[in-house]
């Protein structure tokens, strides 16, 4: 007998159209930043109804220039989510800010705006909610809190490609960060956007990308190089095309493995929340104390039956060395994040995924954690 093939954590589609796209940039002659990447940010504004969208080089650099187009104070403070990936954590600490933690809500793993009123203040410059799996954070709650103390939102929508909150996209309720990582709902191997209403952040998004320079040798800021490709955006536009159709088998599969998951003992599954259009870039359940194993046990076994999955993420942001030292984060215990740490597990949910492939998955949860036989 041979074993069933891998179900992989994640799968990159490309096909004859991305190859198209590419062959013609490299046929164009022109490589760097040109008419692919502004045909990719008019997708981007498209898609999140912001009147720009900005490509920069990765999803990290997007939170950077973010923030740097703000204009920040030194020191000034970013609020954020303590679960997440770690990037959104270096994004703030390397435009100069100090990070502050707001824990999250237990049932979504989204930003608690209970404990963001708890931690801003008038030194909060900027509220960083991040749309953590594919489910926007609750800005209709959060979007008030930042203005009370005259902060500004930037959203970390790098898992979040067409969510929406009360039927409006996430990157246009503040300033948008997307990442186009391999990985990531939309990618282009190494990628970043940035979406805003706001026009003068958005002519200083572009001059920092460029060197500071409008005009040739005309510096007007001191900038950067944070171009993305054509040959990058080449890739990223069959998938925007696609982008409708393929979130669509994301929801179908995450309301699939619901469906199958549905009254196991110690598993708690994931929802959408009410007014919210979850993209699912994870399918993230809990393994709690009442699981018949514990998450090392499901891990083993998943890997055995053929199954990939992933822990995101296996610590709050700030339990690392290198952030509990650092002068510039400020100290923090979330322990809904601590907790969430240790108990989600992330299981593959990608649009390639069969009828099968669902039923295959939700057996080996049921042989792991089911009812003893
Ligand atoms: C992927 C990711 C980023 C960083 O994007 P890169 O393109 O990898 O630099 C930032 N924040 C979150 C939440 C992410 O998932």
């Amino acid at each position: 007998m041979t074993n069933p093939p891998m179900i992989p954590i994640t799968r990159v589609e490309i096909g004859p159209e991305e190859e198209a796209e590419v062959l013609e940039v490299l046929r164009s002659g022109q490589l760097a930043q040109g008419p692919k990447v502004a045909a990719l940010e008019q997708a981007f504004v498209d898609l999140t109804g912001a009147r720009h969208a900005i490509a920069v080089s990765n999803g990290t650099i997007s939170l950077v220039a973010a923030l740097q187009a703000l204009d920040l104070a030194p020191g000034a403070e970013v609020v954020t989510s303590p679960f997440t990936f770690v990037a959104t954590v270096n994004a703030a600490l390397e435009a100069g800010a100090t990070v502050r933690f707001a824990d999250i809500d237990p049932g979504s793993y989204l930003i608690d705006p209970a404990a963001v009123a708890d931690v801003i203040g008038s030194s909060t410059a900027v509220l960083m909610p991040v749309h953590l799996y594919g489910q926007a954070a609750d800005i209709g709650a959060l979007a008030p809190l930042a203005d009370s103390v005259g902060a500004a939102v930037v959203e970390d929508a790098a898992q979040a490609h067409g969510a929406e909150f009360e039927g409006r996209r996430v990157g246009s309720f503040g300033i948008g960060s997307f990442s186009l990582y391999a990985t990531k709902n939309v990618m282009t191997g190494e990628g970043g956007m940035i979406t805003t209403n706001d026009d003068a952040i958005a002519d200083r998004l572009r001059l920092l990308r460029n060197q500071g320079m409008r005009v040739r040798y005309h510096y007007e800021v001191a900038g950067h190089n944070y171009r993305l490709t054509d040959l990058q955006a080449a890739v990223g536009l069959p998938q925007m095309r696609r982008l409708h159709e393929r979130t669509e088998r994301r929801r179908r599969n995450a309301a699939g493995l619901s469906e199958r998951l549905r009254g196991v003992e110690g598993l708690v599954l994931p929802t959408e929340l009410p007014n919210r259009r979850h993209v699912w870039h994870q399918y993230t359940v809990r393994i709690t104390a009442d699981a018949r194993i514990d998450r090392d046990g499901v891990i083993d076994g998943l890997g055995a039956a053929g199954i990939g999955c992933g822990i995101y993420y296996p610590k709050a942001a700030y339990d690392y060395d290198c952030y509990r030292g650092h002068r510039r984060v400020v100290g923090a215990s979330c322990p809904e994040a601590e907790r969430a740490a240790r108990e989600v597990l992330s299981l593959p949910v990608h649009p390639s995924l069969t009828d099968s492939d669902l039923d295959r998955i939700a057996a080996a949860v049921h042989a792991l954690l089911g009812d003893p036989a």
